[in-house]
């Protein structure tokens, strides 16, 4: 159904107009104790389940409790009729856990509204942003098109899960089986954040990850340095040296067919980067660095999201406790990932990786490899239809033209979408950077949920139209 601008201003009307109901729509959901890592709340996550299938029954949705291997699953479907391009909208109602608890300012699942220091005012409670309050958007905005038209403009389907925050380990299989139910033209994900807290966002890329852990390892026992010292081979002197080797003196990974298959940024894309205000003072400094580490002749944002890396990220072996122990150990093992990015084959990565440790294994050594992760890269067409419509419904709301950003994180139920569903994602969220997200005193600004609604609203229109 077309959205009439009559009938759009209506719905935009009734977001403000609701409010303060929505407000507390929203605080019913933050109450609940969804925190899905923890057993101990696996009652709190089924209710949280049921509570949200209730509340998209109330308006209209068909909507259900879905078993999976885990916490279950909310599918809410629009009823049958409507007309225009079908969209599938993904978010999660679990919420990670909130200790140190004594540094929360309020109790954690009690939600209050806060004013911060220079005045915005702030939803503060476990769940805030990531994800109830940003799922709420897109409920308030299907309840006010609901409460105004009649309808939705255009088919909708709900898919609410219950364990992102422990690694959505049960989602791949469930989306598979519910294929059917699932089927839809695009994905919508709310999950993401604005650029600042005046400039919307659209994440148009996502880094893919391959992890792997390795294991070097040389003698069959540990044994004392003064005794074996010199003759024998030193695993950890071993793995630091081909760890020190991924990297040339220019930040380049030295992988042989590492950089093969990417492109780089279209020019457009490249103009609105570069007119971004992002240096290293503003973006290292809050962290206490001054110098980007990252490829040379690339910007600080191209380092951090459209490139690819290799990072180690942990390192151990040999004797790590207090005092001194002179032991040359028999084992050294790392934690090594890899930010990917659309053109890499992440087995092709892995292999590479493994090859590259191999090659450099000296007598006496051998390396033992675990896959933990190897998910690819997630680039949307820059020219798709929706997500030009999208891209202007936002600008509207916010009154400055809304930016298209890569995201050096990895959201792995996109690809997902993608490869079950064939599905390309427009990911659109108003999460700020100082949300304090999975970290006590999490927050949402009034600001991110009021015109979050009024932005969903509008990207909904300008869908259907
Ligand atoms: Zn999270």
């Amino acid at each position: 159904m077309t959205v009439s601008p009559q009938q759009l201003d209506a719905v935009l009307a009734r977001i403000d107009a609701d409010l303060d109901q929505s407000l507390e729509r929203l605080f019913a959901l933050l109450r609940i104790k969804s925190i899905s890592t923890d057993p101990a709340f696996a009652g709190d996550c089924r209710a949280c389940a049921e509570h949200l299938s209730r509340d998209l029954a109330g308006i209209g949705f068909v909507a259900g409790v879905k078993a999976t291997g885990g916490h279950p699953a909310v599918v809410a479907k629009s009823p049958a009729g409507n007309g225009g391009p079908r969209v599938l909208f993904y978010g999660h109602y679990d919420v990670q856990p909130v200790d140190p608890v004594d540094l929360w300012r309020v109790p954690p699942f009690e939600p209050r509204i806060e004013t911060l220091a220079d005045g915005r005012k702030a939803i503060v409670a476990r769940g805030a942003c990531d994800d109830k309050g940003q799922v709420m958007t897109f409920v308030e905005a299907c309840r006010a098109f609901k409460a105004v038209t009649g309808s939705l403009p255009l088919p909708i389907t709900m898919l609410l899960e219950g364990e992102e925050e422990c690694g959505s380990k049960n989602l791949p299989a469930f989306v598979e089986s519910s294929k059917s139910e699932l089927d839809a033209d695009l994905a919508l994900v709310c999950d993401t954040g604005m650029w600042d807290p005046k400039t919307p966002a659209i994440t148009t890329s996502l880094r893919g990850l391959v992890y792997e852990e390795v294991t070097v390892t040389a003698a069959d026992r540990d044994l004392h340095s003064g005794l074996f010292g010199g003759a024998a081979q030193n695993p950890i002197r071993v793995l630091s040296k081909i760890l020190g080797a991924l990297h040339d003196d220019d930040g380049r990974v030295t992988i042989p067919g590492f950089y093969d298959g990417i492109h780089d940024l279209p020019p457009e894309v490249a103009r609105q980067w570069a007119a971004l205000d992002i240096t290293a003072e503003n973006f290292l400094g809050p962290v206490g660095l001054s110098v980007p580490a990252g490829e040379k002749g690339r910007s600080i944002l191209e380092q951090v999201s459209s490139r690819p890396t290799a990072e180690v990220n942990g390192i151990w072996g040999g004797y790590t406790g207090e005092g001194s122990k002179t032991v040359i150990p028999s084992q050294a093992s790392a934690k090594v990932s890899f930010r990917l990015v659309a053109g890499q084959d992440p087995l092709k990565i892995r292999d590479g990786f493994r090859a590259f440790v191999n090659a450099r294994l000296p007598a006496d050594c051998s390396a033992r490899f675990i896959d933990h992760s190897a998910g690819p890269a997630l680039m949307l067409d820059w020219g798709m239809k929706p997500l030009a419509a999208a891209k202007r419904a936002l600008s509207e709301e916010w009154g400055r033209e809304a930016l298209l950003i890569g995201s050096g994180g990895s959201i792995p139920i996109c690809g997902d979408f993608k490869r079950v569903l064939g599905l390309d994602t427009l990911l659109i969220g108003f999460g700020l950077d100082d949300d304090r997200v999975h970290s006590p005193n999490e927050k949402y600004d009034l600001t991110s949920f009021h015109k979050g609604m009024r932005s969903w609203a509008r990207v909904l229109a300008a869908l259907a139209g």
